[in-house]
This record gives structure tokens, sequence and C-alpha cells, in this order.
């Protein structure tokens, strides 16, 4: 029997869209759960949405809906996007399904037959938005976590016996392993120590939620509900022997994966509750930081939520994992822009692993006929030693980093290998070996020199896609396809080892994974968030024009290299700026009036903070001329200034020191 590995994300409350920190939370667990499989676990990965409480009720009726209407159509579109990121659950749980219903009850019914649920009064303050009694506060005081007023309540109420449990958990947490990370752990630690008070487990006040075993008056409280859902949905609570079983499997979880924010009531109400009911607790609970949109929180009332599909449109789902695992240093604050994943996109996959390959791969079609050489071992010296030596130490730390949950270190050696490839390319120059041993001398010791080199890359390159599989699935099946290699979830992880390339294998079509983005992406993310918010704010490109409005993901050439057809498409022309101005209300844009010889174009250009307006009135300037109109502060730009774009995102205007005239086209 293999090793089983349950792991889960937080169930998503469903009174919010799901945005990027949700896909934060689900990538990072189905990068782990992926990983699991490729090492042969027998793993469920599960994930689902928390549709009871107040909250949803009250804003299921302001948008005239029913609570199940409104919980339906926000869970589906949880469903859809992770469907739409090929994410790998095993199961979606929602907490509105029968199955749930009933398995909660059954939890609520054994704790209180455990005698730790009693029946009580409350009197005192609630937050309704966090759904929270506020202790010590006084009616009109506001929550201390959302600053909302709490509004007072008289309830009776059941009670769990939070406070029987204070030794016990003091016990779990002397284990490091349970809550993770240390800062986290220690922040329970002290909350714990400071004494625990008995909380409230049901409602009467409203009714949107699963009614407590025996007595449907209450309500059972959201948190208990949404807890449970980590033990009914793999069958606790069901009569059937197959759920039993299946229960019996896999709990207790490896990995519950949670937001800092949700710490406390995973890490002291669910473990607590697990040891009313005489279950076992989990193996890690582990917390991730918040992903800041540039520096600040993201929220509804700032209007910087970053929706997912945003990014999905322009580079893809791999771009994305690849970009949170490894750049958010995991348990800690990361921060998301559109330009730091663009940097990172076109650094580490445009021109690291997606050139690799497609360098690598494009020299054996040249050179081999399309089939990985035979590598004589004659031919090999010192440098291929040392490729191996890396490559043998990648497998070991990567493994060693990504079961810390250190995904950017893990990811960090991956690319370590990867660079270290391309100076071995670089400095044994396998296009020269080629023109030698193809030459009219066929030279054959250039020719086994040759077929060492790209072995020896190819088998570097196969070892870091291997490695990269789980965070970034789609990507690297495309390049164990064009190597030839077959289906790459049929690969057994464990077994990775350095030579096991078999020369003589035939290389599928060679094309590039990971086309060079410019920085125009940035800028058309930066719009379709804007257009979401029906707002048209100025985007941060906006201050950089880039002098190549081609589509990022569209690349002519394998090796990112347009036709000159391609650019002729491009129309540049030379015109002269008549009217120059700010617009009201932005630090960066000016509105500029610019005659290209046959029209006068009004353009809006991102070039406030390093121009004044007035010294450019007269000045000639290069402009795109055919690029599509668009709207910025609601004023329409017709045609793109074109810009260096210095340190810091500053411009620079292109310009001439001949004398050109006005409406000159550039080619
Ligand atoms: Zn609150």
């Amino acid at each position: 029997m293999s090793r089983k590995f349950y792991i889960t994300t937080p169930i998503y409350y469903v009174n919010a869209r799901p945005h990027i920190g949700h896909a934060y939370t689900t990538i990072t667990c189905d990068t782990i759960a992926r990983r699991q499989r490729m090492l042969g676990a027998d793993t469920f990965f599960l994930t689902g949405t928390d549709e009871h409480g107040q909250k949803i009720e009250r804003a299921a009726e302001a948008a005239g809906k029913t609570p199940q209407q409104y919980a339906d159509e926000i869970s589906a579109q949880f469903r859809n996007l992770w469907k739409r990121m090929g994410i790998s659950n095993d199961d979606f749980i929602r907490t509105t399904e029968d199955r749930h219903k009933k398995r909660v009850q059954e939890l609520f019914r054994q704790i209180r037959d455990n005698g730790y649920i009693y029946k009580g009064t409350y009197t005192g303050q609630y937050c309704v938005s966090d759904e929270l009694y506020v202790d010590g506060a006084q009616p009109g005081d506001p929550c201390p976590t959302c600053g909302r007023i709490t509004e007072t309540v008289h309830e009776e109420n059941y009670f769990f016996k939070l406070s029987a449990f204070q030794d016990k958990l003091l016990e779990l947490y002397a284990n490091p392993d349970f809550i993770r990370p240390e800062t986290r752990r220690n922040e329970v630690i002290s909350f714990v120590k400071s004494g625990l008070r008995d909380v409230s487990v049901s409602r009467s006040t409203f009714s949107w939620g699963i009614p407590a075993p025996d007595d449907p008056q209450h309500v059972i409280y959201v948190w208990f509900d949404a807890l449970a859902n980590y033990v009914t949905a793999i069958g606790y609570g069901s009569k059937h022997a197959a759920a039993q079983a299946a229960f019996k499997k896999y709990w207790p979880a490896d990995v519950q994966m949670i937001g800092k924010e949700i710490v406390r009531f995973h890490c002291v109400y669910w473990p607590a509750f697990l040891l009313a009911a005489g279950l076992p607790v989990p193996k890690a609970i582990v917390a991730h930081g918040w992903l800041l949109f540039e520096e600040s929180k993201m929220s509804k009332s700032r209007g910087n939520i970053v929706r997912t599909e945003t990014i999905l449109d322009v580079l893809g789902a791999d771009a994305l994992r690849y970009f949170l695992l490894r750049e958010v240093v995991f348990g800690q604050d990361g921060s998301f822009s559109f330009d730091a994943l663009v940097q990172r996109y076109n650094s580490d996959l445009a021109n690291g692993l997606g050139n690799l390959a497609s360098r690598t791969l494009t020299m054996i079609n040249r050179y081999f006929q399309g089939r990985v050489p035979e590598a004589p071992q004659s031919a090999a010296g010192p440098a291929e030693s040392l490729i191996a030596e890396i490559a043998r130490k990648t497998i070991q730390d990567f493994g060693a980093h990504f079961d810390q949950f250190q995904f950017s270190r893990a990811l960090e050696s991956a690319w370590s290998l990867v660079a270290a490839v391309d100076k071995y390319i670089v400095e044994n120059e396998p296009w020269s070996l080629g023109e030698k041993a193809l030459g009219e001398k066929k030279d054959e010791a250039s020719r086994a020199r040759l077929a060492t080199v790209l072995y020896t890359s190819a088998e570097a390159l196969r070892i870091a896609t291997a490695l990269a599989h789980p965070v970034m699935p789609d990507a690297t099946a495309k390049i164990w396809t064009q190597m030839g290699l077959g289906d790459i979830q049929k690969l057994a992880l464990s077994d990775l080892a350095w030579g096991q390339l078999p020369p003589g294998t035939k290389l599928g079509e060679v094309q590039p994974v990971f086309p060079r983005a410019d920085k125009s992406a940035v800028e058309r993310m930066q719009n379709m968030e804007d257009q979401q918010r029906g707002a048209v704010a100025e985007s941060p490109a906006s201050a950089a024009p880039a002098a190549t409005p081609a589509p990022a993901a569209s690349p002519a050439s394998a090796d990112g290299k347009i036709t000159i057809d391609d650019f002729a498409k491009i129309e540049l022309r030379v015109g002269v700026v008549k009217v120059a101005e700010r617009v009201p209300k932005s630090d960066k844009l000016l509105r500029l009036e610019i005659d290209i010889g046959t029209e006068v174009r009004q353009v809006v250009a991102g070039i406030a903070e390093a121009y004044a307006p007035e010294p450019l009135i007269g000045r000639k300037v290069v402009i795109v001329a055919n690029l599509a109109p668009r709207k910025l502060r609601g004023l329409e730009s017709n045609g793109m200034i074109v810009a260096a774009s210095l340190e810091g995102g500053k411009p620079a205007l292109a310009s001439f020191l001949e004398d050109v005239p006005i409406g000159a086209r550039l080619k």
C-alpha cells in the first residue's frame, strides 16, 4: 500500500468573488499535491466553499436573491476558475451540500454527547461582518478586527467548552511541526496561555445555516460548520462503508494550508473540536502570509483586488504559479505587481527555462536529425562532470526546500541548474562544434564533443523540467513532449537521477513554451483590471510607453525574433507637439496634440513626471500611429509616444540629431 497524503485549502467564503489571494492558497496546495502524486503518494486534495452565515444571508437579500442562489453563483465562480487554472483537486466541498450538513450535525452531536457542548445564555456585542462575538465590548463599540460598529445580541446558545482544552492544546503546540511557520506558532501559544473561554457554537437570530441536531431553533455557528468540512468531505459521520473507509484512510490531514488571518480558528478551535470529538488532529497547519498589491493590502475599499483571470488571459496560469511560488517567501507577506510578474516571467521563464529548451532542442534537431545523441565517454571532461554534480545537488536541494515549504528556495536551486547549463552552452559553443562537424573536413572529434555538449544540456533540461512540473504543470508537460519523453505525469520523481535520458530518443515538434512578453503585457493587464473596476485609471505602464505594441504572447519564431513583415505592421511616424497640458488629477499623464503631417492626433502619455508640458511644444517626437485608440482618464489616446524606459520607469523621449520632416515614417 502506498503512503497517503491529504492536503486541504481553507474553504472560501462566498461573500466575495475569487481573486488572486484565493488563487495563491489554491496554487500552493495544488503544487504540493502534484509533487506528492509524482512521489507516489495516494494523494487527496480538497478545496471548496463556505456558504452559510448571516453575512451571506444579508448579502443575498441586498442582491435580491435567496441565500442558496447567491451561494450557488459565487461557488460556481470558484469552481470555474480552478478548472480554468487546471487545479487538480480531488473533491470540492460545499457546506450547503446534504452530505456535509448531515455529517456536521453528527460531529456536533458527538461533541455534545462527550460533554463538551452545553446550552447557555449570551449577552454581548457581535460583529456581523466577522461573525464574531467581541469580548469585553460595550454597546456602540467598534469591532477590533474590522472597525465596524458591533451589534448587541442576547442569545440562548450552545457553547463549546474550549476552556477544558488549554493544556491539551499547549501539548500539541510543543510539536514544532504542528503550526508553521514559527511566528504563527508563537502567536498561538501566547494566545492560549493567556487563558481560553468557552465559545458559542450556535446562533438563533438568523436561519441561514445548518440546524443544531435535535434543536432546529438553533443553527450551527458558521465557523464550526466550515471547519468541519475537512472531515465531512472525506466521509466522517457517514453511515456508508466506503465513506468510512475513506475517512479512516485519509484522516488526519497531512497539511492544512491557511492564510494567517484565520490562524486562531484553525490552530485553537479546530484541534479542540477534534479532541472533543475523540478524533486525531491534523499533522501540520501551515499559514501563508498575505499577498499585497504593490506593497498595500488588497481590499474591496481600496479597489486594488487583482483578478486571476486577467493574468491567465495575458500570460497563462503557469506564469502566475511560478511567480507566486518563486517571488513570495512562503509564510511572509509577498508583493504582487504586474511589472514584477512580467519581469520574472521574462528573466526566468522566457530567457531561462524556455530559452534553454528551445536552443538545446533546436540544435539537436539541426545536428542530430532530432534524436538525442549518444554522448561518448571519451569526449566528456570536467565541464560535464560539473553539470552532472550540480544536477545531483539540485535534485536533493529542491526536494529538501520544497518539503519544508520553502518553494522560493526550491525554485532558486532548480534555476541555478538552468543558469549553469546556459553558461556551459556559451562556453562550449556547440554551434562552432556543429560547423566543424558538418564542414568540409567532417571533423569527428568535434562531432563527438558536440554530441556530449548537447546530451549534457538536454539531460539538465530534463531534470529542471521534471522538478518544475508541480509548479508549472502545463509548460513542463509541453517541454517533456518536445523532448520525446511522453507523459510527464508518469514520471516517478523519487527515481529522478542524472543520466537517465535515453540516447536515440526522437524529439517531438519543437515550439516556444514561454514567448517573451513585452512591456505592453503590463499595460494590457492593467487596462483589463481598470475596465473591470469600471474606472479608467492611469496604468503604471503608461509612464513608460514601449516601442513595440505587439501582443505579448505571439512570437513569430522560436528565438523570440520577429520578421521584417511583423515589424512593418508597426507604423512609426515623426510628429510635432502642438499642444501639451497636464491631465487633471493625474501626476503621470499629459494630454498632447501631435501633428503627424496628415492629421493632428490627441495622445495621452504617461510622461508628466519626467517632462513639463510647456517645453514640449514644438518638439519632434516619434509615435506609434496605428495603435488602436484607447481611453485613459476618460480621454481618448490615439497613438503612443515612443520613449526609452530609464531606471525607475522614467521615460526619455526618442528624438533625432538630424532635422526630420513631420510625418516621416521610421523603418
Ligand atoms: Zn468585524
